[in-house]
């Protein structure tokens, strides 16, 4: 079946037939470069209709209680579970990623869903003693406002998801601006969740918007001060541009930008489990993942051994079609991005760097798509090309002699999301976990960078934006806290021990 076709099917699927082809927008696949549907786009106009709506659909759904709230999220937690199949095979048909990874992240958004179900339950605040006597004091959390998600390629659904149960549950309606390169997943989930609106009777309506188009939408809900909170995931490129206008309107902004992910292979690891934790988390999603490990920073002891048993396990990687079974790597996104690949391995060879790999597979079968061997660069340092972010699977290997020395170049880029060490020493473990360990928002020990659960807060440091989505209490980005002080008593002493007697 040619990729058209299975995009005909899906799209049938979704109830988004005529929709998806008669419009201004090409969509096409990494897979082989077709053409998959053609989407209507949004003006500026639409964009500024669409926060209007949001607003008037907050006003209502900020006073709905939120247990209730969660309904509709337990709602759509269900749609998801009956579609997994048909939205996992439409992520890997728009992204390239294999049919696992493409389920995978379906998996993810249904338990997002369960967990936001339960949090509409515990949105808690505190309560606090008070100095003064008869006096009460209690923190009350409150919805936001309308929430802007602007989302990248490489989680066309997940990183919606993360963010547009939250905020549901959390009494906030979501205009969301999707990859320009992925519009079919997000017209797809918006079709999802009018299933479960429907289904839940009286929602508010425009509680999920979306604008497809590039990104003039995004700037637009950067800008509006109806926007409460701008989540936006993308390049540090695009959050560099992003958190300073937000500030400057003194929006609230989170931010989930770009990744340069280490794995720091000690004298005592595992190098069985260290190999498959490595080559998951370097190769998977063709090192398209915000975690993808980049970097290895590997003990002499142990390097050449585990660089032989890589290098090997990289030769046999099954490359090609992500729906094909077996298939463990698919195509990078597009054209630019194997450029981009192209000059990073050209500028570390220029660098000193030994490369192994990085060629273009199957051009013959697909001219328009670009499938890579993933690559493996030896390199004398730590130089400009490793610090930064090439989104493509090239894993960069470096070696340490001293612990010391492997956390200071762990840390030494310009990113902190993700890290990890493969070690059986509890000393090493505990210090790479501890205040002078790694900087990152996400450390690991014994798994490798990528494929975190939903559980924990995820999120990184530096140029990664400092924004945590997801578990813990990421909730809290989605609401207003309030702090309330009650006085049941007769007198009004003051704070402080002020007086001011009239
Ligand atoms: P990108 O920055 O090119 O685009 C991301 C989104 O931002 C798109 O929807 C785009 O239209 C929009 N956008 C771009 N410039 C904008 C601007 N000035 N104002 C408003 N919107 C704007 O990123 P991409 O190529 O789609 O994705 C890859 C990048 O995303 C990588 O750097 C990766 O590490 C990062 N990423 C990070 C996370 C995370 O959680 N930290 C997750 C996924 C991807």
């Amino acid at each position: 079946m040619t990729t058209t076709s299975i995009a005909t099917r899906l799209l049938d699927h979704f109830g988004l037939g005529a929709a998806a082809q008669t419009g201004d927008w090409p969509v096409r696949s990494p897979i082989d470069g077709a053409t998959l549907a053609q989407v209507r786009t949004h003006g500026l106009a639409d964009a500024d209709a669409a926060i209007t709506r949001a607003q008037q659909a907050f006003e209502a759904w900020r006073s709905v209680p939120a247990p209730r709230r969660g309904e509709l999220i337990r709602l759509l937690g269900e749609a998801l579970r009956q579609d997994k199949q048909a939205l996992g095979e439409l992520v890997s048909l728009e992204t390239g990623k294999i049919l696992s990874e493409g389920l995978g992240e379906v998996q993810e958004m249904i338990d997002i869903c369960d967990f936001a179900v339960g949090l509409s339950r515990q949105l808690h605040g505190l309560t606090i003693a008070s100095e003064r006597p008869g006096h009460r004091m209690m923190e009350t959390w409150h919805p936001l406002g309308v929430v802007g998600v602007i989302s990248a390629f490489n989680f066309p659904a997940a990183v919606w998801s993360w963010n547009f149960a939250l905020a549901i549950v959390c009494g906030n309606p979501v205009v969301w601006k999707p990859s320009e390169k992925t519009p079919l997943t997000a017209l797809a989930c918006q079709a999802l969740f009018e299933r479960a609106a429907q289904r839940f009777g009286d929602a508010p309506q425009d509680l999920s918007q979306l604008l497809v188009g590039a990104r003039e939408l995004g700037e637009r809900l950067v800008d509006d001060h109806r926007v409460a909170l701008v989540s936006a995931t993308g390049s540090t490129r695009m959050g560099r541009e992003v958190a300073p206008r937000v500030a400057q309107r003194f929006g609230r902004s989170l931010l989930e930008l770009g990744g340069n992910n280490a794995v720091i292979v000690t004298p005592s690891a595992d190098l069985d489990l260290a190999v498959r934790g490595i080559a998951f988390a370097a190769v998977g999603t063709c090192g398209q993942r915000c975690t993808t490990t980049r970097r290895l920073i590997v003990h002499e002891g142990v390097r050449e051994a585990l660089v032989a048993r890589l290098k090997k396990a990289y030769a046999g990687l099954p490359v090609g079609h992500p729906l094909e079974a077996g298939t463990l790597v698919g195509p990078l996104i597009d054209g630019a991005s194997f450029e981009a690949m192209q000059a990073a391995l050209r500028l570390a060879a220029a660098e000193g760097g030994r490369v192994t790999g990085g060629e273009r597979l199957l051009q013959a079968e697909h001219p328009q798509a670009y499938y890579v061997r993933p690559a493996i660069v030896e390199m004398p340092a730590q130089t400009d090309t490793v610090r930064r972010e090439t989104f493509a699977p090239i894993l960069y290997v470096l070696g340490y002699t001293d612990f010391d020395e492997a956390l200071r170049l762990q840390n030494d880029v310009p990113q902190g999301l993700s890290s990890a060490v493969f070690t059986n020493d509890l000393r090493e473990a505990e210090t790479f976990l501890s205040a002078s360990g790694s900087d990152c928002g996400i450390a690991n020990v014994n798994i490798g960078t990528s494929g975190a659960e939903i559980g924990g807060a995820f999120g990184g440091e530096k140029e990664t934006g400092g924004g945590r989505e997801s578990g813990s209490d990421a909730w809290r980005n989605y609401m207003r806290r309030a702090t309330n002080t009650v006085n049941y008593s007769r007198a009004l002493p003051l704070a402080q021990g002020v007086r001011f007697d009239v």
